[in-house]
C-alpha cells in the first residue's frame, strides 16, 4: 500500500553547511511530488535521507504513521530509480526485475506473474531474455523502473531518472512514468534540475535553493505565482523591472516603473524600491501611447503559435514579450515604437531584494 510521506524540520549537515536546512513537506498518498532546484541545492541529499542512505541529523521523516529515521534503507520498502540505471549487467532482464522479489522469498509462480506484469507496464515484455548490454539507455531505464515497481513499494524515489537520455526519449519516458504512476497510485518523489520536466510530470513541486525549500505548489501555481524572483527566473522566463512606491490612494499603491506610474493593489504596506516581475506572455504590446511604458522592438521571432519580441525600454532595459499569433495580423518590425501594458492582475511585485512577494 502506498503511503504519505511527512518530513518535519529535517536537517542534514556537512561540516558547517546545512545541505538540507529545516525541510518541512507533506507528500500526499499517491502523489507525484518533485524536488526541483539547481545543482547543489540539496535535492539529492533530501531524497537520500528519505531512502535511508543519508542519516537524518535533525528532524523526523515518516511513511504513513511510522517514523522511519532509524529504519535501515533495505527495510523501508522503497523502490528506487537512479540516473545511471544501476541494473545488474550480468543478469537477464527478467532476473533483474525479479531480483527484489527473490530477495523477499516470494514464490516462483507469483514472481513470474509480477515480473510479466511489470515488464508489460513498461512495454518491455519482448525483451525479457535479453542481457542489459543489449539494450539502449531508454530500455535500460524502463527495466530499472520495472524493477522498482515490481516490489509494490510504499514509496517510489526517482533521482534524475531521465538525465542520461536524449531529449526526445526524455519526453517519451516522462509520459510513461506519469501514466504508470497514475495507474499504480504509488507515492512518488522525483528529483530533477530540469524545470520543464518538473512542470510536465508533477502533481506538486518543491523548489529548493541552498538547502532551503523556497515554495511548494502545483506546477500552475508555481509558474503563475512565484514567491520570489529566484523562482520566477528558475522556472520559465521572467522580466524584472525596477520600481519605486510613490504613494497610495483608493486605487491602490502607485509604483513608478520606467518613468510611468502603475496602480497595483498590494497585500502589504510597503515603501521604497520594489521589483516588478512579469512573464513574457503577461505583458501586452500596443501602439505607442503617451501614458504607458514605452519601448522599441529590437527583433521579433516567429515561433508558430506565438511571436517572441525583444523590446528595449526607454531606460535601456531589454525585456521579452510574447504575442499570440491568433491575436495578430502581422509581425511587428524592428524599430517600431510601441507601448507596453502591465496589468495589475497579471504581474508580481517583490520587495527591493526580490526575496518576498508583495502581491
Ligand atoms: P545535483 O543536481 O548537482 O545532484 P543536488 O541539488 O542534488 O545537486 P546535493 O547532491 O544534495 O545537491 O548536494 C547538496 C550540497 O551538499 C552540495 O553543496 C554538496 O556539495 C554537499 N554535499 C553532498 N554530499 C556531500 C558529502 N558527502 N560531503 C560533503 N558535502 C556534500
Amino acid at each position: 500500500m502506498s503511503h504519505q510521506v511527512v518530513i518535519k524540520n529535517a536537517v542534514k549537515v556537512y561540516g558547517d553547511y546545512k545541505a538540507v536546512n529545516n525541510a518541512n513537506l507533506t507528500i500526499k498518498e499517491g502523489e507525484l511530488f518533485t524536488l526541483l532546484g539547481p545543482s547543489g541545492c540539496g535535492k539529492t541529499t533530501l531524497l537520500r535521507m528519505i531512502a535511508g542512505f543519508n542519516k537524518i541529523d535533525e528532524g523526523q521523516i515518516s511513511f504513513g504513521s511510522k517514523v522511519i529515521n532509524d529504519i535501515p534503507a533495505h527495510k523501508r520498502n522503497i523502490g528506487m530509480v537512479f540516473q545511471n540505471y544501476a541494473i545488474f549487467p550480468h543478469m537477464s532482464v527478467f532476473n533483474n526485475v525479479a531480483y527484489g522479489l527473490k530477495a523477499r522469498k516470494i514464490n516462483k509462480a507469483e514472481i513470474n506473474k509480477r515480473v510479466s506484469k511489470a515488464l508489460e507496464m513498461v512495454q518491455m515484455t519482448q525483451f525479457k531474455d535479453r542481457q542489459p548490454t543489449q539494450l539502449s539507455g531508454g530500455q535500460q531505464q524502463r527495466i530499472a523502473l520495472a524493477r522498482a515497481i515490481v516490489i509494490h513499494p510504499d514509496v517510489l524515489l526517482m533521482d534524475e531518472p531521465l538525465s542520461n537520455l536524449d531529449a526526445k526519449l526524455r519526453v517519451t519516458m516522462r509520459t510513461i512514468i506519469r501514466k504508470l504512476q497514475k495507474d499504480l497510485k504509488i507515492t512518488t518523489i522525483y528529483v530533477t534540475h530540469d524545470q520543464e520536466e518538473a512542470l510536465a510530470i508533477s502533481d506538486r513541486i518543491a523548489v529548493m535553493k541552498l538547502g532551503v525549500i523556497q515554495q511548494v505548489g502545483t506546477p500552475v501555481n508555481i509558474y503563475k505565482s512565484p514567491q520570489n524572483t529566484f523562482i520566477g527566473d528558475f522556472i520559465g522566463t521572467s522580466n524584472y523591472l525596477k520600481g519605486k512606491v510613490m504613494g497610495k490612494d483608493k486605487n491602490g499603491t502607485k509604483i513608478s516603473v520606467n518613468e510611468k506610474i502603475i496602480n497595483i493593489k498590494l497585500s502589504k504596506d510597503y515603501q521604497g524600491e520594489v521589483i516588478v516581475g512579469a512573464r513574457p506572455e503577461e505583458i501586452t504590446i500596443v501602439d505607442r501611447k503617451d501614458d504607458e511604458i514605452s519601448g522599441e522592438i529590437i527583433i521579433g521571432t516567429f515561433l508558430g503559435d506565438f511571436i517572441n519580441y525583444e523590446i528595449k525600454l526607454s531606460n535601456g532595459k531589454i525585456i521579452e514579450v510574447n504575442e499570440y499569433t491568433k491575436d495578430i495580423s502581422h509581425i511587428r518590425n524592428s524599430g517600431d515604437k510601441v507601448s507596453l501594458i502591465l496589468s495589475s492582475n497579471k504581474i508580481h511585485v517583490y520587495d527591493g531584494t526580490g526575496e518576498e512577494v508583495l502581491l
